[in-house]
Formats: structure tokens, sequence, C-alpha cells
């Protein structure tokens, strides 16, 4: 095999859709090198952090490409990191690639776990991730995390955000208000508090930021939507009817200020006993699966009910098990890589405009 086969296989890689932006490989300059030796076909690609959780999506997709193109040769693809920094969104100077609200029909579903966890996986398997708790009725981002204290104003009258393991910012009206202090802010200071949140804090250069929303009310993700352009928004719910009810509520209120779905997640579906590895269907299961098919809204996965969550959540150490729990946090690797997805499918139908850096 030759120069030529090189060449066969550049093209039938060259329009496959980076990740990030939407656009082609080959015009983002993604594709380094391609090598051709006997029947091994070296290929370097370049991603950004923003691609990271699923890369190896990307692996396999281009080799399945290179094999159909050129039967016989095996594909080995090296992929390096290149970071192409975020613009400007909105009016506001945060620079963050992707912006994702997590949000419920009502409380207790789970949302925090899961907003505080997608952000923690999303870190874990190497993006740039900021997380804000916009549940400002109850905010519990700090209590599941075990992070307290007072961000501190620097001289640019920035807010420095509370970091997590000196690498993930963590922003929350927990940190401004002592804990048993109702906060019952409605209308403009809401608006003015989560655009504070956005635009004054000190976030650095994100891949993702996550939004922890309060549930049910519509103010904060009107306020959003009015910000900033969001790359979209997860439902958490359980699998009960009546939370199903409230979920299909947040989702039209989401379609109503035209935020993006990018899907559902069903939290405590099943019981999985430590004692005899038993699933018990305590609230049932399936129930969002079905309602996500019939809304034609992604479904992103199923979280079991685990006692070491609960556990963790408690004591304020969510990180640990995320960072350390392989089984614990399997569920929610499927969960954040199902939302990256989400996000490239949605982003490959409307490539990003507007000029990019080539990688
Ligand atoms: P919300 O943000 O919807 O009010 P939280 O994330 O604060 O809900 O979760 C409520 C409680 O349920 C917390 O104690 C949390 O630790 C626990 N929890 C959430 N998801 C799970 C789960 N999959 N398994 C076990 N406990 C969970």
């Amino acid at each position: 095999m030759s120069n030529s086969t090189a060449e066969l296989i550049r093209q039938a890689i060259a329009s496959h859709p980076d990740p990030e932006t939407g656009r082609p490989l080959e015009t983002m300059g993604q594709i380094r090198s391609v090598a051709v030796d006997g029947d091994i076909a070296e290929i370097d690609l370049a991603l950004s952090s923003h691609s990271l959780p699923i890369q190896e999506d990307v692996k396999d997709a281009i080799e399945s490409k290179v094999v159909a193109a050129v039967p016989g040769v095996t594909p080995k693809i090296t992929i390096n990191i290149h970071e192409r920094p975020p613009v400007r969104l909105g009016q506001i100077a945060l620079r963050a690639k992707s912006v994702i609200a997590v949000g419920s029909g009502k409380g207790g579903v789970g949302k925090s776990t899961v907003a505080a966890s997608i952000a923690l996986t999303l870190s874990r398997l190497g993006s740039k991730v900021g997380l804000l708790d916009a549940d400002v009725y109850g905010p519990s981002i700090p209590q599941l995390l075990g992070l307290s204290g007072r961000p501190a104003v620097n001289a640019n009258k920035k807010i420095e955000p509370i970091m997590l393991e000196g690498k993930l910012p963590v922003m929350s009206m927990g940190f401004l208000v002592e804990p048993d202090q109702a906060v019952i802010w409605r209308g403009p200071m809401l608006h003015g508090s989560i655009n504070q949140f956005l635009a004054d804090t000190n976030w650095g250069e994100l891949d993702y930021l996550i939004i922890d929303m309060p549930p049910g009310t519509g103010d904060v993700a009107l306020t959003l939507s009015q910000a900033i352009p969001l790359a979209g928004a997860v439902v958490v719910c359980t699998p009960q009817e009546v939370a199903l009810l409230d979920a299909v509520k947040a989702i039209s209120m989401f379609r109503k200020v035209n935020i993006p779905l990018l899907g559902m997640v069903e939290n405590m579906s099943g019981f999985l006993c430590p004692d005899n590895g038993k699933t018990y269907d305590i609230f049932g299961q399936g129930g969002a699966r079905t309602k996500s098919e019939e809304l034609n809204v992604p479904f992103l996965g199923c979280l079991p009910i685990d006692i070491t969550l609960r556990t963790a959540g408690d004591e304020g150490k969510l990180a640990e098990v995320i960072a350390s729990n392989e089984k614990a946090r399997a569920p929610f690797d499927g969960v954040a890589k199902a939302m990256v997805r989400e996000v490239a499918s949605q982003t490959s139908q409307k490539p990003n405009q507007g000029s990019l850096p080539v990688l």
C-alpha cells in the first residue's frame, strides 16, 4: 500500500464532523497525518479537550470509515490534544464552549446530584468544567461536594469561585448566604444574581459550564436564555408517574424559552441491593425512557438508587466517589457521555458559525 492509499484514507475521513464545532475534521486542520506502512495506517488526529469525553467514539467512527474505504488495512489512531479557546458567549464575558442547564420538574429527584456528577465526570474525562449552582432556593452543591468558604473579589472586581481540588470552579448562592437563610428572591433580584454568577465570576476558560437549575420554576431558565446561548438542557426525573408529569412540565418550560433539550435522565431507577445483588424497582423503572420517546427527547440513561451516593452526598464526598468508585460512577459515565454525544450531534446539524481557529 502506498501514498495513494493514504490519500484514499484521508478522503474517507475528511468530512467526519469535529465533535466540538460540527465542521469537517479536514477543513479544521485536525487530520494531522496519515501514514501507511504495509497494512498499517497510522492516523494522527487533533481534538480539543471539549471532545475528550467521547474520544473513543471518534476513534471507532474513524476506524470504521477507514476499514470500509480500504479493506484489509489496520488503522492505528493517535489523538493529540490541541486547545481551541472558547469565544465570548452573547453579551457576557463568559468564556465557555457549552453551557448546559440541568433541571427537574420538582425537588428531591436528584437533580443536584446529577448536575454535580456530570461536571465531575466530564472533568475526570479531561474537559475543563465549571459548576454553577443556580438553585438559589435550596443550594445543595456545596453540601454534596463538601465545599465552604466565602468567594473573594479580585482586583478586577470579579468573584473568585471556590475551587474543587484546585481545578473545578464552583459558584453557589450557598457560599453567600447562611445555610438556614431561605432565599425568597424572585423576579429582578433573581435575574440580577444569575447574571452576576455568569458574568462576574472568574470562571476562566471552560469547555463546559454545568448549571444546577432550581426545580420547576421558569424564571431562571428565562433569564439564562436571554443572557447566553445554551447548548441545551438535561431533565432529571424519577420513574414514578407523578414525577414524570412534572418532568413533562420542565420540558415544555425549556421549549418555551427556546433552550434545546439534550435529554432525560431517569434517577433512582431501581435499587441494586448490595447484600444479594438483586435489583428492586422501588419507584418502577423505564418510565422516563417511554416518556422521552413520546416527547421526542433523547434518553440519556438510568441511574440506580445507590446507598454509596446517598452517604457520599450527606458527607460531602461525591467527588471522591466519582474519582475512585468505578462501580458507582459507571452509570454517570454513561449519562455524561450520552449527553456530550447529543451536544456533538446537535452541533453537527447546526455547525458553529463565524470564524474559528483551525487546530
Ligand atoms: P434535588 O437536587 O433534585 O433536590 P438532590 O440531588 O439534592 O436532589 O438529591 C436528594 C437526595 O437524594 C440527596 O440526599 C442525594 O444524596 C440523594 N440521591 C440522589 N440521587 C441518588 C441515587 N441515585 N441514589 C441514592 N441517593 C441519591
